[in-house]
């Protein structure tokens, strides 16, 4: 099996899919040069699990990276550059993510604010910030084409942000969530027309419904499996769904 990418980034690593996205690029028959496990405090005991796991990777790197903080957003890309000794970030998974489950009678401004900052405006700017490095893979390649051995913007997007879809709303309005996974959406269709150009592969993959502290214990996948699933499928996007929304199948879903 090739290397997936010979730099990845991902962000929320500490638990749940991120922190499962780090172990299994780690362990694979050609782990990438650079595993960049990013999460909001990776020294206290929130970081416990990834930090036993980079103690068994050389190639783990824990960096500090709160998604809706500017300045830490900047720490972080600094930190990588150092690591990356004048080579580009091939891939970017903007896995971090907050849920909500508010209704429409308990849904407020300041919950809809909150969900939004870490959903859209955090994807956003970890992009924006990222994209000198990402631009920098994707001219120092050498080849044609897109990919996420190039260089790639992935984000963790949910089947019920689809609108096309609009599942299940009666039994799960949750509001905030819905709406800022659409929002995140409509950043990855625009991220994916604007840089494609530039060599850049942009999309969004639903994980499915996993057991996480976010999918709960009643959901029906394990996060290995989930995780196998989205591996395979960032190994083979190209051109054809640069700007497509997948899920862990690779199966292609409505926005
Ligand atoms: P978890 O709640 O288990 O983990 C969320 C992760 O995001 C944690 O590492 C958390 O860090 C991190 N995070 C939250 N806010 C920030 C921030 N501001 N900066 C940096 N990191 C942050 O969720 P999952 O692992 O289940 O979800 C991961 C992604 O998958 C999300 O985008 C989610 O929407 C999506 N998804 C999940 C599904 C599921 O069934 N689990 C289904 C569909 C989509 P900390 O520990 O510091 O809080």
């Amino acid at each position: 099996m090739a290397t997936l990418a010979r730099s990845v980034l991902v962000t929320g690593s500490n638990r749940g899919i991120g922190l499962e996205l780090v172990r299994q690029l780690a362990a694979s028959p050609r782990p990438p040069k650079h595993i960049f496990a990013t999460c909001r405090d990776a020294t206290s005991l929130r970081g416990k699990a990834l930090q036993e796991l980079a103690a068994r990777h050389p190639n783990i790197k824990l960096i500090q990276l709160d998604t809706v903080d500017l300045p830490s957003i900047r720490g972080a890309v600094q930190t990588v550059e150092t690591h990356l000794e004048g080579q580009g970030l091939n891939l970017l998974i903007n896995n971090a993510g907050v849920g909500s489950q508010a209704t429409l009678q308990s849904v407020d401004a300041q919950e809809m604010l909150a969900t939004f900052a870490v959903n859209v405006v955090g994807p956003l700017q970890v992009a924006k910030e990222f994209l000198p490095l990402l631009e920098k893979a994707a001219k120092d390649a050498g080849t044609e084409g897109l990919s996420c051995s190039r260089a790639a913007i992935i984000n963790v997007s949910s089947k019920v942000g689809s609108i096309g879809l609009c599942l299940g709303v009666l039994e799960a309005p949750m509001y905030p969530y819905r709406a800022s996974k659409a929002a995140q959406n409509m950043v990855t269709r625009c991220l994916a027309e604007e840089l494609r150009d530039k060599g850049i592969l942009c999309a969004a993959i639903h994980p499915g419904w996993v057991k996480t502290d976010m999918g709960t214990e009643q959901a029906p996948m394990t996060v290995e499996r989930s995780m196998q699933g989205i591996l395979e499928v960032l190994g083979i996007l190209s051109q054809e769904t640069c700007g497509a929304f997948l899920d862990w199948e690779g199966n292609r879903l409505p926005w």
